[in-house]
C-alpha cells in the first residue's frame, strides 16, 4: 500500500466519486479494487462517520485512511427545531461558507429537501437566498454530504425516503456536479434512492433541462411563478433568457416514465399573479403538458415587499384550475418560524452576520 501521509488536500472527496473512480482511487492507492467498493459502501449504505467505524478494513488500513483522507465535506454548526417538527440542519463548507438543508416530516416519510450553491446567481425578486447573489457551487460531494449527515441522524434512516433539490441555488447551473450527487443518490451501489423520489427544481435553464432529460431519470419541478412573460421577466430574470414559449416547449419534450408528472411551482403573490386571467394564461400555457401545479402562499422575508395573496384569492385561483382538470394543490411551506420556508435559505449567512446558535426550546432563533 502506498498512501502518502503528505498532504490531505490532494485527496479527492470520496464522496463525490463514481463507483468507478473510487475503485480507480483505490488501484492509484496500491489497494485491490474491492476496497474502492468496500469503502463506497461503508460511506453510502452505512453511512459511516469516519474510516474507523470500516470494521472489515484491516485495521492499519483504517488508520492509514483516518490519518490521510478526510471523509468530511460538512461540518453542522447547528440545527433548528420549528414548532411544525421541520428541522433546518445548518452546515459549514471547508471554506467557511454556509449552507443550508431542510428537514421536513411528512405523514409516513420524511422529505429532505438539499442545497446545490451557496447562494444563487438567478436573482429571483421574490427569494431571499436569490437576493444574497452566488457564492460558488458546491461540489457534487457536499450535496451528497448533506443527505448522508442528515441521514445518519434521524431515528429511523429508511423514513428519509424523499430528496428535493430545492433548497439554496439554481441546480442546473451547477449542471456536473449536480448531475453527479444525483447519480451518486440513485444509483443502487450508493444510496440508492428511488428516482420516483427524488425531484430537481429549477427556475428554467431550458438547455440544461433538456440535457438532464437525457442524462438521467429523476422528477423535474420547475418554478413557473407567472402565466405570461412580463410578469415572469420581472419576477424572474433568467425568463428574458428563455422565455414561456422556450420553457414549456422544453417541458413539453421532458422524457417522463409513464405515469409520471412535471410540478409547477407557482408562489401566490397578492397582486401579482393571482388574477382569474393569470390562472387562464396558465391552463393555456399547461395544454399539452402531464402537468400538476403547487400553489405555495408566498412566504415573507426581510429582502422583498411582496405580500402573500389571501387565502380566498388562492382557493379561487385552485378552484379554476381545477375545473379545467388541472391537478392543483395548495402548499403551504412548512417551517417558516424558523426561516426554513421555500425561498427563506440563507438570511443569517454572510460573514458580517453569522449564523445565531442560539435558540429556546421550541427551536425559535432567539437572537
Ligand atoms: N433554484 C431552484 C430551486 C430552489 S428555489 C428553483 O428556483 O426552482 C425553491 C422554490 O422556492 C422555488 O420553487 C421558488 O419559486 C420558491 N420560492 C422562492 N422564494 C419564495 C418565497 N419567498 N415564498 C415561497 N416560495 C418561494
Ligand atoms: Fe435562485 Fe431558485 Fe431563488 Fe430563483 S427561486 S433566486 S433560481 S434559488
Amino acid at each position: 500500500m502506498k498512501i502518502s501521509t503528505s498532504n490531505r488536500q490532494e485527496t479527492p472527496d470520496l464522496k463525490g466519486l463514481s463507483s468507478a473512480e473510487i475503485e480507480r482511487w483505490a488501484v492509484n492507492q496500491g489497494l485491490p479494487a474491492y476496497r474502492g467498493r468496500q469503502i463506497r459502501h461503508w460511506i453510502f449504505r452505512r453511512l459511516a462517520q469516519s474510516f474507523g467505524d470500516m470494521t472489515d478494513l484491516p485495521k492499519k488500513l483504517r488508520s492509514t485512511l483516518e490519518q490521510t483522507v478526510d471523509l468530511q465535506c460538512l461540518e453542522i454548526t447547528d440545527i433548528l427545531v420549528s414548532r411544525d417538527g421541520t428541522e433546518k440542519y445548518i452546515f459549514k463548507l471547508k471554506d467557511g461558507h454556509l449552507i443550508e438543508s431542510v428537514l421536513i416530516p411528512e405523514r409516513d416519510h420524511l422529505t429532505l429537501c438539499i442545497s446545490s450553491q451557496a447562494g444563487c446567481a438567478m436573482g429571483c425578486k421574490f427569494c431571499l437566498t436569490g437576493s444574497r447573489g452566488l457564492i460558488r457551487n458546491l461540489e457534487a460531494s457536499e450535496i451528497v454530504d448533506q443527505v448522508i449527515q442528515v441521514r445518519s441522524r434521524v431515528s429511523n434512516p429508511n423514513r428519509l425516503t424523499n430528496i428535493v433539490l430545492m433548497g439554496m441555488g439554481e441546480p442546473l447551473a451547477n449542471y456536473s456536479n449536480v448531475l453527479k450527487a444525483l447519480q451518486n443518490l440513485i444509483s443502487p451501489d450508493g444510496m440508492n434512492f428511488s428516482h420516483r423520489k427524488v425531484t430537481l427544481s429549477t427556475s428554467g435553464l431550458v438547455p440544461q433541462m433538456r440535457k438532464l432529460g437525457q442524462d438521467i431519470t429523476v422528477n423535474l419541478a420547475v418554478s413557473l411563478n407567472a402565466a405570461n412573460d412580463k410578469t415572469r421577466s420581472f419576477l424572474m430574470p433568467i425568463n428574458k433568457r428563455y422565455p414561456l414559449s422556450e420553457l414549456m416547449d422544453a417541458c413539453r419534450d421532458f422524457p417522463l416514465p409513464s405515469r409520471r408528472m412535471i410540478t409547477f411551482e407557482y408562489i401566490m403573490m397578492d397582486g401579482i399573479n393571482d388574477s382569474e386571467e393569470d390562472a387562464e394564461n396558465l391552463v393555456k400555457l399547461l395544454q399539452g403538458i402531464r402537468a400538476k401545479v403547487n400553489l405555495i402562499p408566498f412566504n415573507k422575508h426581510e429582502n422583498s415587499q411582496f405580500q402573500p395573496s389571501s387565502a380566498e384569492r388562492i382557493s379561487r385561483f385552485q378552484k379554476l384550475l381545477i375545473e379545467k382538470h388541472i391537478t392543483a394543490i395548495i402548499r403551504k411551506s412548512k417551517g417558516p418560524d424558523i426561516m426554513a420556508a421555500c425561498g427563506q435559505l440563507g438570511g443569517h449567512l454572510s460573514p458580517s452576520n453569522p449564523v445565531c446558535n442560539v435558540h429556546d426550546v421550541k427551536g425559535r432563533c432567539a437572537t
